[in-house]
């Protein structure tokens, strides 16, 4: 048998999907991985780099298209790499989804018994997304754009309008790049860090229609600003205009300091009968309409009957939590991000919500601290109060018991110390929700070794036309 070398062309049949959207097809016993081939293709494919056991091939030419390849409606669908999926059907972008779930859950999971539910797609898979991050630079004739970097380089593909966001996108950014012509202000260049404009922030709140403008610049002025904002105004909607100040060398996107040029540093927006007030700093579920399914799933997981005491980690402004501390007798919020706490205190108060309570710090951090002080106040109250599950006195502190946990953590999933806690802390039941299906299951396996046991995975397409998909857990207390 002829090892694949370098180069050489082959034909194969793609048959499965990976992780980041790859085709997947076999040849001379190999694995084959091949971007932008889609399952069912038969393709000609050229070896690229052989391993062992697997090679990369690029896609040379679709010798016979799959039933399910459609053509991507976005003419920078490939080069901008932030859809991997859109000539892809949307019912089998879902059963990819929904496979992606399950192999890890089995894999990573060791979860072997564990039936999934059918994922809940979108109804309209594209414009759902109510933010946008825009690069500003130079094209390749040195013309101020919008859009984003093309692979490895540092021009700028113009694209103001990414057909995931919002209409309404585009004409906001070019009033910014009109107005930055007029004034001469030039866009950041990371190679020297010389320059004023790094990024646009745009976020509209799809039920309330406000509009968030946030300049993240390598400075602390923008030229001509009341100009701008005058211009900006002039769009039916537009509430907030900020500026972030980021002045380092670095690649990620918003600094910490936060100065209003014109109107609020907030929008608000609502989901469900929740409103909430966002500032350009905190998270924010892109995908409003789905991001209800989520947390409507998260509530009904979470089993409520009024007399809980619950902990909902990771919680952002304090989306979640409110949604529980309806059916709650009290909900416990972490995060990290200062502004977004700030956010989730007045959201509770604007919602009449007075049985929830919030804490700045790392979840991994607060939990194991209000465990340990509870643990104390329980020792001291224990003559006083002898009511079974009231034990830690409630005086502004967190309780150190839970009957439900919530976590909502990022792609690294939840620290193992974290983890230690919550079965430590033993609530009945833990909702899980999260955005990365391996660490999922990583976690889902430690706790199950720590006594719970998985009774509900729902995932829900949050991302039509890429890779990424939520899911939502409902793991319980093995009695015994
Ligand atoms: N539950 C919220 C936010 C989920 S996103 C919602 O649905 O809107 C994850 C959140 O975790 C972000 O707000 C991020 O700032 C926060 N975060 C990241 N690491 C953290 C940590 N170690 N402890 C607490 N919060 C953290």
């Amino acid at each position: 048998m002829e090892n694949l070398k370098k180069n050489m062309v082959v034909q194969t049949v793609i048959e499965d999907m990976g992780n980041d959207g790859e085709g997947i097809g076999r040849a001379d016993g190999m694995a084959l991985f091949i971007k932008d081939a889609v399952i069912g293709d038969r393709v000609e494919a050229k070896i690229m780099k052989a391993k062992k056991h697997y090679a990369y091939a690029r896609l040379e030419r679709v010798l016979q298209p799959s039933p399910y390849r459609v053509e991507p409606p976005c003419p920078v669908a490939r080069p901008c790499g932030g859809c991997q999926l859109q000539m892809l059907d949307y019912r089998q972008q879902l059963a990819y989804k929904q496979r992606k779930v399950e192999n890890a859950l089995r894999r990573i999971g060791g979860l072997e018994q564990v039936k999934v539910h059918p994922i809940l797609g979108m109804e309209h898979p594209y414009r759902y997304r109510n933010k946008a991050q825009f690069p500003i630079g130079r094209d390749r004739e040195g013309k101020l754009t919008a859009g984003f970097y093309a692979g490895r380089t540092h021009s700028i593909i113009p694209c103001g309008d990414c057909l995931l966001g919002d209409e309404g996108n585009q004409e906001i950014l070019s009033r910014i790049l009109r107005h930055m012509e007029e004034y001469e202000i030039p866009p950041y260049d990371e190679r020297d860090g010389s320059g004023l404009v790094r990024h646009v922030l745009l976020r509209k709140g799809f039920a309330t229609g406000q509009w968030m403008v946030c300049l993240v610049v390598n400075g602390r002025e923008f030229p001509g600003a009341e100009a701008l904002c005058e211009r900006l105004q002039e769009i039916p909607g537009m509430t907030s205009i900020t500026l972030n100040v980021n002045e380092g060398h670095t690649n990620v996107i918003l600094g910490e300091e936060l100065l209003t040029l014109w109107g609020q540093d907030f929008i608000t927006d609502s989901i469900g009968d929740i409103s909430y007030q966002i500032s350009p700093l905190s998270f924010y579920q892109v995908n409003p309409a789905q991001t209800r399914k989520l947390y409507e799933t998260a509530l009904s997981y979470a089993g409520l009957t009024g007399g809980e005491t619950v902990w909902d980690l990771y919680c952002g402004i304090g989306t979640i939590s409110l949604f529980l501390a309806k059916k709650a007798r009290k909900v416990y919020g972490v995060e990290i991000v200062p502004q977004a706490i700030e956010n989730a205190k007045k959201n509770a108060a604007m919602n009449g919500i007075s049985n929830a309570e919030f804490f700045v710090g790392k979840a991994e951090e607060v939990l194991p601290s209000y465990c340990a002080q509870g643990k104390h106040r329980e020792g001291m109250d224990a003559g006083r109060n002898a009511g079974a599950g009231q034990a830690a006195a409630d005086g502004g502190a967190g309780e150190a018991r839970a009957d439900v946990i919530v976590v909502d953590p990022p792609r690294k999933g939840c620290a193992q110390s974290l983890l230690d806690t919550i079965i430590e802390m033993a609530p009945e039941r833990v909702v899980y929700v999260s955005c990365d299906p391996a660490t999922l299951a990583r976690d889902l396996k430690y706790l199950c070794a720590g006594g719970y046991e998985v009774r509900e995975v729902q995932p829900v397409d949050m991302f039509g036309q890429t890779v990424h998909v939520e899911t939502v857990v409902l793991m319980s207390r093995v009695k015994d």
